[in-house]
């Protein structure tokens, strides 16, 4: 999809006005893209016209940069498709507060189950107590019991022959005699919905009564999911939905439908398989990710995460400055480590998949090693000020890192493209930055 637009996109930026014709090839190519990345039929059709009627008013035709403006349109509209704001967890009036955990087998409800906990922790200082509530195969009770002690957090669970809204019911008294504040239901799950599941879901819900149904959902499972989705919404009255696996290939089409089709909002976003890999998922963000403009957002909270916060501050203030020094690079390849698998922070970078140049940088962690070798290897004054590395400190620098000197030159090199790059990124970021601001 990214692609697709971002040629269209191309065209249109060249002109002075968008012509209807225009919007009419641009929202073609629009229409393919989300067909192909599985969205609804019928939810393409209408987003594609809603689009046009905003497009091809006033709005586009007087504006400066009437490119941009259909992007923005498409944007808006996308994120409005996807649930407008971003949408928060419940808190029950009187604790514990219950969230119950639906979906189909290997949609991710256990995995997700700890990371929710794990969040709840986290961000909000919560006591979750973890129920497994799936009796049909020993291993999903063992599975959950382990994510337990990984999270070093409570688990209740009986053999494999008890029931499971007795379960449900004893972990309730559990969570409110050992005032835990969060009680978290993982739930069986089929391969395919039918109605043994479906009553024992309704059961355990009567019985506890729970603030939150989430609905986890593989986002994997393209168009699939919007049936699911419906007939688990029509049955339990989800409040929300997980969406998982959004690690992987797809663009999230079925994030797109399965909000127009529930009008159930999608709270959060499994973004791998560890237990820190949830995210609130934003819409806004997710429209941008649709469309290719990356994910600075997530980017820069990601990092922000792993790194102090006063820091993260710091080194944006440098970037943008420019006064972003090798000491500075060292220092976050450091975070940069912390942080997880770097092809994934690379595709989070605006068109970063459009530069040539950051492809070709070798982002393993033996890379990391040589680069702090090599900066290490340079006096402070040439980390402030790169440009006095003449060919001599050059080759002092190698021998001194044990490195050799096209390996010296290229990392001069690159840190120079990431700081041109850098500056772009914060660059782009100010629009965004102004509007969305403190948090
Ligand atoms: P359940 O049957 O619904 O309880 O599903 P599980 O929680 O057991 O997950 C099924 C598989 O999907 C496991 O291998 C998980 O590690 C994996 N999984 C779950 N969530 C994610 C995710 O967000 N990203 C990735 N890559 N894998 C996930
Ligand atoms: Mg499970």
């Amino acid at each position: 999809l990214a692609d697709r637009l971002q040629n269209t996109i191309q065209k249109i930026k060249g002109k002075g006005k968008v012509t209807e014709q225009d919007v009419k090839e641009m929202t073609r190519e629009v229409r393919l893209a989300l067909l192909e990345a599985d969205v609804n039929f019928k939810v393409v059709k209408d987003f594609i016209k809603k689009v046009k009627e905003r497009a091809v008013g006033q709005e586009v035709m007087e504006s400066l940069t009437p490119g941009q403006q259909v992007i923005k349109v498409v944007k808006e509209e996308l994120t409005q498709l996807m649930g407008g704001d971003e949408s928060k967890i419940a808190v029950a009036d009187k604790p514990p507060t219950v969230i119950m955990m639906v979906g189909l087998q290997g949609a991710g409800k256990t995995t997700t189950t700890g990371k929710l906990a794990n969040l709840l922790r986290k961000k909000y200082n919560r006591k979750p107590l973890l129920v497994a509530a799936d009796v049909y195969r020993p291993a999903a009770i063992d599975q959950l019991e382990t994510l337990g002690k990984q999270l070093n957090m409570p688990v209740y669970s009986e053999g494999t022959d008890a029931n499971p809204v007795d379960i449900a019911n004893k972990a309730m008294e559990r969570a409110k005699e050992e005032h835990l504040d969060y009680v978290i239901i993982d739930t069986a799950g089929r391969l395919h919905v039918d109605n043994e599941l479906m009553d024992e879901l309704i059961q355990i819900k009567q019985n506890v009564n729970p603030d939150e149904v989430f609905l986890v959902v593989d986002s994997m499972t393209g168009q699939d999911a919007v049936n699911v989705a419906e007939s688990f919404n029509e049955q339990l009255n989800i409040s929300g939905v997980v969406l998982t696996k959004l690690d992987g290939d797809t663009r999230g089409g079925a994030a797109l439908s399965i909000k127009a089709v529930t009008e159930k909002p999608i709270k959060f976003a499994g973004m791998g398989e560890k237990l820190d890999e949830l995210e609130v998922f934003h819409p806004e963000r997710m429209a941008s990710r649709i469309l290719g403009m990356g994910d600075v957002l997530s980017l820069i909270e990601k990092a922000q995460e792993n790194v102090d916060e006063k820091r993260a501050k710091e080194l944006e203030e440098k970037m943008r400055s420019a006064s972003f020094t090798l000491d500075d690079f060292l220092e976050q390849m450091g975070q940069v480590k912390n942080m997880g698998p770097l092809d994934e922070l690379i595709d989070m970078i605006p068109g970063a998949n459009k530069m040539k140049g950051l492809k070709n940088v070798d982002f393993d962690e033996k890379q990391i090693s040589h680069v702090e070798a090599i900066i290490q290897s340079m006096t402070v004054k040439e980390r402030q000020d790169p440009s006095v590395i003449n060919a001599s400190r050059r080759k002092r620098i190698a021998r001194g890192s044990g490195r050799s000197v096209s390996e010296v030159n290229r990392l001069l090199k690159q840190f120079e493209e990431m700081k041109k790059m850098m500056k772009q990124m914060t660059n782009s970021q100010q629009g965004k930055k102004g509007k969305k601001g403190k948090k």
